[in-house]
């Protein structure tokens, strides 16, 4: 038994099975249900040379050394600082709500007004989750951090959601700060870009290794053989046949229109707060700067995720849900040689970094 299994050819079960091949020198089975390999990061490039990343927008940003110097093993990565643009009553803007925003959504009296009272009551690069925010003692700093929830928060997080922003874990609309300064981009990493050749051709690098076998369109229920261990990066509910019940995620729909102009829009991403059903619209040829007459974007939708029919997309960071989880948890330090990691296996809103790190780590813990 020198094998190693891994369920889940995504980034987080990329990393961990090339660790395991090149550091350990071991035998290493890859699988994944899927019909191709790089899970929610897929990527591929159309019929008019633009890379389509299938799943939504994907920005790497990490402040990791580790992380950073493990991924460019694989692959170059450009040089791009994402931002992220949002209609607010009419007028694009910048994403999180800084002062740029603030000049751009009020006449300059006011904002003039509402910086300096900002600047008194904030350090400056200060950044403020919205939720705390709120809690203001001035009129004018009250009236602004009023408008934000609601300009910016409220609806967009019922779409994306499906409830407030106070009913979800306050570390999601975290993510996204007020921030107290005049910087544009959406992530302030040391590190951040796009693999140039793509995701997919990124992790393909990485499962390209004469110690590791893939196996497309398999289900983990179908695998016979003894593995001397088990990374298992799919839903830790699935493997535990939902024993306790169903852990929910949020997922995501993506309706996909090509135009036969230049660029439709002025950004990769532009977010749609208040207006529409969908949550933003992504145009794909900003990220790698792709040429062609034509132009692709992706409206996002969110919904609940169902079984059989869509992707889990995302934890919901909740309570009861936490509880849920920390149940299937203590399930699973009971198995043997099995380890859970990833997005679905340890039910968390890993960023792309993150779950590289956890994969890491995991293989530092366990290879000791
Ligand atoms: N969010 C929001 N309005 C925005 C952008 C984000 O309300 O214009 C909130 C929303 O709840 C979202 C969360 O902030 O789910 C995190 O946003 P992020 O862009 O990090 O989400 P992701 O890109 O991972 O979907």
């Amino acid at each position: 038994m020198t094998k190693n299994l891994v369920v889940g050819a995504g980034f987080t079960g990329a990393a961990i099975a090339v660790l395991i091949a090149n550091k350990l020198n071991e035998e290493v089975l890859v699988i994944d249900k899927k019909n191709h390999i790089a899970g929610n990061c897929y990527d591929y490039k159309d019929e008019n040379g633009i890379m389509i990343h299938k799943y939504g927008s994907h920005i790497f940003h990490t402040n990791s050394e580790k992380v950073w110097q493990f991924v460019r093993n694989f692959g170059k990565f450009n040089t791009y600082m994402h931002k992220v643009h949002a209609i607010i009553d009419g007028i694009e803007t910048t994403i999180p709500f800084n002062f740029n925003t603030l000049y751009d959504v009020f006449p300059t009296t006011l904002a003039r007004r509402l910086e300096i009272k900002l600047l008194k009551a904030f350090e400056l690069n200060k950044k403020v989750p919205v939720l705390e925010f709120q809690k203001q003692d001035d009129e004018d700093l009250k009236f602004l951090a009023n408008y934000i929830y609601e300009k910016v928060f409220l609806h967009y997080t019922t779409k994306q959601w499906g409830t407030s922003p106070e009913d979800v874990d306050s570390a999601v609309t975290a993510r996204v700060p007020v921030y107290l300064s005049k910087d544009n981009r959406y992530f302030q990493d040391k590190y951040q870009g796009i693999p140039t050749e793509g995701y997919t051709k990124l992790i393909e690098k990485m499962l390209d290794n004469k110690n590791i076998e893939v196996r497309l369109n398999t289900d983990f229920k179908g695998i016979k053989g003894d593995f001397k261990r088990i990374f298992y990066t799919g839903a830790i509910d699935e493997y535990f046949n939902y024993r306790l019940g169903q852990l929910p995620y949020r997922s995501v729909r993506f309706e996909f229109e090509t135009y036969d102009r230049e660029f439709y829009q002025n950004n990769s991403v532009v977010n749609y707060p208040c207006n529409y059903d969908f949550t933003r619209i992504h145009e794909y040829k900003h990220y790698l700067n792709d040429k062609s007459d034509k132009t692709v974007i992706a409206k996002e939708y969110s919904e609940n995720f169902v079984i059989g029919s869509n992707e889990r997309c995302y934890p919901i960071p909740k309570e009861e849900n936490t509880k849920l989880y920390n149940q299937y948890l203590e399930l699973a330090q009971k198995e043997n040689n099995v380890y859970f990691l990833g997005r679905l296996g340890d039910y968390k809103y890993y960023d792309m970094d993150k779950a590289i790190l956890r994969a890491i780590e995991l293989f530092e813990e366990v290879y000791r």
